[in-house]
């Protein structure tokens, strides 16, 4: 049986997710090695940075395209706008 949610239950980004996305979103962080997994607090802390830029659209980035979770929740992920 699969584990259901795994990180940051209170992101609006993640919320608002469409459920295959979130889904899909869950089965990724589950496939990366446990190192290069974030933290919930930063993958947290790194959402919350999204939710009032300009550049997300409904959990997308505009700078870069990827949904900004994806990004968020891999250890070297980055923002391409440097603001994580
Ligand atoms: S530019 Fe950075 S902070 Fe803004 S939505 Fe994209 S990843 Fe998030």
């Amino acid at each position: 049986m699969e584990e259901n949610v795994i990180f940051c239950r209170q992101c609006e980004i993640l919320n608002n997710l469409p459920k295959d996305v979130l889904d899909y979103t869950q089965k990724l962080y589950r496939l990366l090695d446990e190192k290069d997994r974030a933290t919930d607090s930063l993958i947290s802390q790194r959402l919350k940075v999204c939710e009032t830029c300009e550049k997300n659209r409904e959990g997308t980035c505009q700078s870069c395209g990827c949904y900004v979770a994806f990004r968020a929740m891999k250890k070297e992920g980055n923002c391409p706008m440097k603001k994580w």
